[in-house]
């Protein structure tokens, strides 16, 4: 498994690895570290390197001022000038010596050896450090008897310059020896660091940015593995607890989602349904309000609605439209003998007669108790009346079964109509001019006439006998005008 996060590394974490890890961090704060340890190393080397070597200048100026006075006490006794010779030269073998004076008491006897000049030179740090050329004097004693006297004198100057070059490279391969363990050990160290945290942090990133928590068709990724029992693996298992967190939480929400989707889909399909219901209910509500429930023709309502929408023709193209009252004889009367059921029976019937009789485009009506009106659009006057006839002959002839009784029944009629323009013509010129007139009104005003018209003829029907057809006085129409002002 580890093999696999290895092999699908992340573009992003792919560029830790170059020099952005903990571990490059913590390999250049080392360095710096090692760095400053290694001046602190070197100061501290340094004070003790030069408190030994100082010492072991000092030592060494007793041991050769020890060991060359016996024989200087020789030379100026014997003033022999080969052995001063001998006597210098192994003086000077020893490099930190620069010049051998010899001189007896009472000066008749020198003798001086001194380095060739420039072979040694004495640097500022030899003056610095060691201060300097050393010249030691040692005057040279003798026993004389008892006495000790003094027969000369032993000048010898010391140079430390070779203390300071020894300092000096002892210095700069503590220097050396230091940075390089330091800069090994750093490196060191950022190696262990980067193989015990940056690696294991950065395949655990790689972990983490290759799992998809919401995809349910795979199982979940176990973190790569790790041999300790640490942070990392720790935080590798908090990682892989949270995916399966986000799984759980992401299945619900899942679960919520589609549950409500449905919801959703049943909730329009029951508005769909609601919808449906209350359209065919509003047509139905729509068929009850314009029909009367007795004898299903059209109520008053449907019929002066259409009513307008004929004499909207007939004022724009001039279309005929003629309208019948119909009213039954003495309906009361058949009531009060044969009861009001008896009487339902006679609208059903008179209302099946209307409409059998009539064409498609005419509109019966019952537009009151025993009061039917008959809408014929197109037509004229005259082929109103002879409709009107002919249904006042079919109602006079009917009659209905009613228990052991044969019910039969008559109307009066009123007819009244707008001609068409030729009709006018055949009309009183007067009439004729109100008819225009009329045409230029509100639909409203013209309905109440026409129907107006139409009511007198039937009063008149009634008036005159009953069981008749009568046709419209026109010559009543200006009457009209007080009551609907339309010639205005
Ligand atoms: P006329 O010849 O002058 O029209 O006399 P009429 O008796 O027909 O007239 P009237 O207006 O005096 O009486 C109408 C009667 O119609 C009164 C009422 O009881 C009856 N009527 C109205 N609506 C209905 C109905 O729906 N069913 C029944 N059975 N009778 C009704
Ligand atoms: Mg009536
Ligand atoms: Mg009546």
């Amino acid at each position: 498994m580890a093999r696999q996060f290895e092999e699908k590394k992340f573009e992003g974490l792919a560029g830790l690895q170059l020099g952005s890890t903990i571990a490059a961090r913590q390999l250049k704060y080392a360095l710096l570290l090692a760095l400053f340890l290694g001046f602190v190393i070197l100061t501290i080397r340094g004070y003790q390197d030069y408190n030994w070597l100082n010492s072991v200048f000092q030592q060494s100026k007793q041991r050769i001022i020890s060991s060359s006075t016996p024989i200087a006490r020789q030379v100026l006794l014997r003033g022999d000038e080969e052995l001063a010779d001998v006597l210098a030269r192994g003086i000077l073998n020893n490099r930190s010596i620069s010049c051998v004076n010899l001189t007896n008491a009472d000066g008749t006897f020198t003798f001086e050896r001194k380095r060739r000049a420039g072979e040694i030179p004495t640097s500022r740090w030899a003056e610095t450090m060691f201060g300097g050329i050393h010249t030691v004097s040692i005057a040279v004693h003798d026993m004389r008897g008892n006495s000790i006297v003094t027969i000369g004198e032993m000048v010898i100057d010391f140079n430390p310059q070779v203390y300071v070059n020894a300092y000096m490279s002892r210095l700069a391969w503590s220097f050396l020896a230091t940075m390089v363990l330091a800069v090994v050990m750093a490196i060191c160290f950022a190696g262990v660091s980067y193989f015990v945290f940056s690696r294991p942090v950065i395949r655990l990133g790689n972990y983490i940015v290759n799992s998809d928590p919401t995809d349910e068709s795979r199982p979940l990724m176990m973190p790569p593995e790790h041999r300790h029992d640490d942070e990392v693996q720790l935080l590798g298992s908090v990682t892989v607890g949270l995916f399966g967190m986000i799984r759980r939480q992401l299945v619900e929400l899942r679960k919520t989602r589609d549950e409500l989707q449905d919801a959703n889909i049943n909730l329009e399909k029951r508005v769909e349904q609601r919808t449906r219901e209350l359209n065919i209910a509003m047509r139905k509500l729509e068929v009850l309000a314009s029909t009367d429930p007795l004898t299903e023709l059209p109520n008053r309502r449907a019929y002066l609605g259409r009513l307008d929408d004929a004499i909207l023709v007939w004022r724009r193209r001039q279309t005929p439209v003629s309208i019948i009252l119909l009213d039954i004889d003495r309906f009361k009367a058949l009531n009060d003998t044969y009861g009001h059921q008896a009487g339902d029976a006679v609208l059903v019937a008179f209302a099946d007669i209307l409409k059998d009789a009539l064409r498609s485009i005419d509109l019966p009506a019952r537009i009151g108790g025993e009061e039917f009106a008959v809408l014929l659009p197109g037509e004229e006057l005259e082929g109103a009346m002879i409709l009107a006839e002919r249904l006042r002959q079919g109602i006079e002839k009917a009659s209905i079964a009613y228990g052991d009784t044969k019910l039969s029944f008559t109307a009066s009629f009123g007819v009244a109509g707008l001609p068409s323009a030729e009709a006018l013509k055949d009309l009183d010129p007067d009439i004729a001019k109100e008819f225009e007139r009329l045409r230029g009104t509100d639909r409203a005003d013209i309905s109440g006439i026409l129907y107006s018209l139409a009511d007198q003829a039937l009063y008149t029907a009634k008036e005159t006998g009953r069981n008749r057809c009568k046709l419209a006085d026109f010559k009543t129409v200006t009457e009209f005008k007080d009551m609907f002002p339309f010639n205005a």
